[in-house]
């Protein structure tokens, strides 16, 4: 997992280094820097986690996480198109967000 911090975006509110402290420093008016490269260990993914999460002004984003499913060959005559339906039993396969 890798992280990056918008320092433009932070807003200085520490939850952050709270919750992952050798990953995040603050100064001296509670604004966050990254410590190190972004890469996260994956002992400590779990504290990242939450710091990305809580942080209020989401300035901290995982990157190079995100992989979009393969795409499908076109359809043929004999396809059946409901076979190709995305419904809540098969979101797991084509990415639903709720
Ligand atoms: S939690 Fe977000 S806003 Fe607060 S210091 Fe960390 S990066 Fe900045």
């Amino acid at each position: 997992m890798r992280i990056r911090l918008d320092r433009t975006v932070c807003d200085g509110f520490g939850v952050c280094a709270k919750h992952a402290p050798g990953y995040f420093s603050l100064d001296d008016w509670g604004y966050a820097s990254l410590i190190g490269d972004g890469t996260v260990a994956e002992a400590d993914r779990d504290a990242v986690m939450r710091a990305l999460l809580d942080c209020p002004v989401h300035a901290i984003t995982e990157i190079g996480q995100h992989r979009f499913p393969a795409p499908q060959p076109p359809l043929t005559d004999e396809d059946d198109p409901a076979e190709r339906l995305k419904t809540e039993e098969n979101e797991a396969e084509w990415g639903f967000t709720r």
